[in-house]
């Protein structure tokens, strides 16, 4: 079976001081750089969700990662595109539909520091140098605390809502938080998206259900061996 690893990134940016809430969740812009030139060195392409479906699929074979961002900070425009850019990698980064221009309000009150999400413009820059746009729920919700009719308002008015603005197909969707129920799948699955991430760990395998993908999280305590190990071996397999 091959084995088909799905980075998960948040923020690049500044890694915010020791002490603060989710700060491994922030790898500095330097270090995301490095990660991007070390997987094109050991001979892997990075992709979008859309170029890495074939592989998923099992339709086509080839050293691929898959790259992914949650949520859509600015600092993904700032820091990570020119990296990606910079080795020829795409790359899907999940958006809050209702939030462009916002910030991350939905951390409020665990002391993350707020950040701004990239806005309209950003996006389309975004898409117009080959990165991909994908769903995170209108809200960042945790879709397994809302009723049926809020819960497809949240995953199927996502892809309405940006496929509305940006005049493409928004194919791929992520679970805020990582949490879904049996119901929220179905509800993705009706919405037509392709593919959904989790925050399941673990290296995806062609023939896996393509809406509940685990994903490998890269963090600021992510060490070049460290990342080889995530992408190469199986290291994250056996944490699923
Ligand atoms: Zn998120």
């Amino acid at each position: 079976m091959v084995a088909i690893p799905i980075l998960m990134y948040h923020q690049v940016d500044t890694v915010p001081p020791s002490g603060t809430p989710l700060r491994g969740l922030t790898v500095s812009p330097a270090a995301f750089a490095r990660q991007m030139r070390l997987l094109k060195w050991l001979g892997y392409r990075g992709l979008s969700l859309t170029a890495l479906l074939p592989y998923l699929n099992g339709e086509r074979q080839g050293k691929v990662v898959g790259i992914t961002f949650d949520d859509g900070y600015l600092n993904n425009h700032t820091h990570a595109l020119p990296a990606l850019r910079a080795v020829g990698f795409s790359a899907t980064c999940y958006a809050v539909s209702a939030r462009p221009g916002g910030i991350n309000d939905w951390d409020t009150g665990i002391g993350v520091a707020q950040k701004p999400l990239m806005d309209v413009p950003h996006w389309r820059e975004w898409l117009s140098a080959g990165m991909e746009i994908g769903a995170h729920t209108r809200h960042h919700a945790d879709l397994t605390t809302l009723s049926d009719d809020e819960a497809h308002d949240e995953i199927a008015g996502a892809k309405r809502e940006l496929e509305e603005r940006y005049g493409v197909e928004i194919a791929h969707f992520c679970y805020p938080y990582g949490r879904y129920s049996v119901r929220d799948k179905a509800l993705v699955a009706a919405a037509g998206y392709t593919t959904a991430t989790t925050t399941h760990r673990g290296r995806a395998h062609s023939g896996d259900d393509p809406l509940l993908l685990p994903r490998a999280m890269v963090a600021n305590g992510t060490w070049p061996w460290h990342l080889w190990q995530k992408v190469a071996t199986a290291y994250e397999d056996k944490r699923r």
